[in-house]
């Protein structure tokens, strides 16, 4: 596979709005967006930190995975995002060397990148997050 940088750090947390103050008030970081993804039942917001983003994940239902993650482990880091160019190469390329993909294909996440998951069994407990950002990976298209 060929990463690029650590795209964002999801974290799961009880209540985005209290959570949000100590990256705010404590880290001193800004929140710059706050979005709600439905097909996942979570609510987010993002914090920057160099180029790499924090993402706060809040369970807008029990039965969503963020739900069923804080009950058996609590509030913490739930997965990390890798950035990478063609999503659908690196995804091949994870399968062929024997690890199981969450998303066989790539689907529409949160900011509207192409995102998949390899699923923690195997690797090493890591919930691991590809994503491509096809504005920042394709200048020439997305500049008409
Ligand atoms: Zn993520």
């Amino acid at each position: 596979m060929d990463l690029n940088y650590i795209e964002h750090i999801g974290i799961a947390v009880k209540n985005l709005e209290e959570a949000k103050k100590y990256y705010e008030e404590v880290l001193g970081l800004k929140c710059y967006s706050i979005e709600e993804v439905e097909d996942q039942k979570v609510r987010t917001a993002f914090f920057k930190v160099g180029q790499t983003k924090i993402e706060l994940l809040e369970s807008t239902s029990p039965e969503g995975p963020i739900g069923k993650f804080i009950e058996k482990k609590g509030e913490g880091i739930h997965h990390i995002a890798f950035s990478v160019n063609e999503i659908s190469k690196q995804l091949a390329s994870a399968e062929e060397k024997g690890i199981q993909l969450i998303d066989k294909a790539p689907r529409k996440g949160a900011e509207g990148l192409d995102i998949a998951f390899l699923h923690p069994k195997s690797t090493h407990g890591v919930l691991t997050e590809l994503c491509e950002n096809q504005r920042h990976c394709h200048p020439k298209i997305s500049s008409k």
